[in-house]
């Protein structure tokens, strides 16, 4: 029999068993959903965890491989009546697995990954590299040979980006406009900043045109948000520090338009009590908008909007993106069924796990497909690239927005 777990980063046996097994979570858990498995099921999964911090369960390859299938989308968190913190128990337990499990198949993937996605830096780099792959033609000589279809996962790499954006400079100022209400920060995120960087320019905009002073400083880094996810805590933990460093005190705000990088920079105090101020201050861009007045022109638009699982389950901000969609004349907000199912995104998830991710995106376009709205908004980069491929294979013909390019659009149709 295995030892029972202990430890300050074990997954709290106090919260486990919160559980009462009474499995209204499991319609809503997307993995249960695809996989039709207990075990792949948040009831499943709490109960390995309970098995294994009572000792009666070792690390073993199959443990591994039902929590290597979750998401991390945090529905069955929203759905728990019992108020389970399911998130926080897989963040432990994948950290005990990545310290004593078994070797990931994703190991080599990851080091890709972990090397260059949370680096600025190097990300602009290995896109730069993607762009001159697209534009050169070999993209189209890699994909007529077929030899992707041998590697999944690498073809989910290649199939989820079309194209690589011209950067936008941002200052590290913008004045607001007109009366100022506050001073706030901006993340610009690293996925955020590269292949969208017009959001970024946008949530500026808006924010100075609702009166907020925006500081954008340039040394800030990763949030660490995919690093949580994957249970490399240290890393996380650092990051976290030094991206609460690179932001002067005196903000009223933290704004983000990054759904997963809000919702773990929001959770930082769980683990470091001395940025719990910061985290405090952390807001997504709609729910500072929701009820500033912003001068907005009519846009004739059939939209629907798709949650992003870390803004409606991690953080819980469900309305305020429609109350702000709603607000442009002329645009006619769809609702989109299943809006709050995950579309398969998950960080990193579509590339390390593309079968159960690929099945995810195509329910999610043929829900979109249903609504007839030509434009889809979500406010997470992970989610705009996967629908957008979705997209694309199914050949359905919508434009994935931010709702800020919405917004910033009506703000231009603004006639006074
Ligand atoms: S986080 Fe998502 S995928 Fe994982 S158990 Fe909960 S609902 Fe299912
Ligand atoms: S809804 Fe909550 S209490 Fe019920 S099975 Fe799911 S996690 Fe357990």
């Amino acid at each position: 029999m295995a030892a029972a777990v202990h430890g300050a980063d074990a997954p709290d046996l106090a919260e486990i068993r919160k559980c009462v097994h009474c499995g209204i979570c499991l319609p809503q858990c997307p993995t249960y959903r695809v996989l039709g498995e207990e075990m792949d099921s948040p009831r499943g999964r709490i109960y390995l965890m309970r098995a294994r911090a009572e000792g009666r369960l070792g690390l073993s390859v199959t443990f591994q491989h039902h929590l290597d299938l979750c998401l991390g989308c945090r529905a069955c968190e929203t759905a728990c009546p019992s108020g389970v913190k399911f998130g926080s128990l897989l963040e432990a337990t994948r950290a005990q697995l990545r310290r004593e499990g078994p070797p990931s198949k994703h190991r080599l993937l990851q080091a890709f990954v972990f090397s260059v996605f949370p680096e600025p830096g190097r990300l602009g780099l290995a896109l730069a590299a993607f762009k001159l792959y697209g534009r050169s033609g070999l993209r189209a000589l890699v994909r007529a040979t077929g030899v992707l279809h041998r590697f999944p996962r690498l073809a989910a790499m290649e199939a989820l980006l079309e194209d690589v954006p011209a950067a936008v400079p941002l200052p590290a100022i913008v004045p607001a406009r007109g009366r100022t209400v506050g001073r706030v920060g901006l993340l610009t995120g690293c996925v955020q900043r590269h292949l969208y960087p017009g959001v970024n320019r946008d949530t500026a905009r808006l924010l100075a045109l609702a009166g907020f002073e925006v500081v954008i400083p340039r040394s800030q880094g990763c949030c660490g948000a995919l690093e949580l996810h994957a249970g490399r805590v240290d890393a996380y933990v650092s990051r976290a520090r030094a991206l609460a460093a690179a932001f002067p005190d005196d903000l009223d705000f933290v704004v983000t338009n990054a759904a997963g990088c809000g919702s773990a920079m929001k959770e930082y105090g769980h683990r470091m009590p001395d940025i719990a101020g910061f985290a405090a201050r952390v807001r997504d861009v709609t729910e500072l908008l929701a009820d500033a007045d912003l001068p907005l022109g009519a846009l004739d638009l059939t939209v629907t909007y798709h949650d992003a699982c870390h803004l409606v389950h991690g953080q819980r901000v469900r309305e305020e993106p429609r109350r702000l969609l709603r607000r442009i004349p002329g645009l006619r907000l769809v609702e989109l069924r299943d809006s709050d199912l995950c579309c398969g995104s998950a960080g990193i998830y579509n590339l390390l796990e593309p079968g159960t991710a690929g099945t995810l995106r195509d329910a999610k376009v043929a829900r979109i497909a249903e609504t007839g709205a030509r434009v889809v908004a979500a406010a997470n980069p992970g989610c705009l690239l996967q629908i957008a491929w979705g997209c694309r294979e199914r050949a359905l013909d919508v434009t994935l927005v931010h709702p800020v390019e919405l917004l910033a659009r009506a703000a231009d149709a603004y006639q006074g």
